[in-house]
């Protein structure tokens, strides 16, 4: 499932896809490619 977060560190907004549902919870702890390293991720929605 495609799901649209936004790195609370330098605010780029990415589409991580994972097969369960994280819509329960508002953020999640996961490696940014922009920021080089693990950080926590706002989700902001299920991505269409
Ligand atoms: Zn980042």
């Amino acid at each position: 499932m495609p799901w649209k977060i936004r790195c609370a560190n330098c605010n780029t907004e990415k589409v991580l896809n994972i097969s369960f549902d994280i819509s329960s919870q508002k953020t999640i702890y996961i490696y940014c490619n922009v920021c080089k390293r693990n950080t926590f991720n706002e989700i902001l929605g299920y991505y269409e």
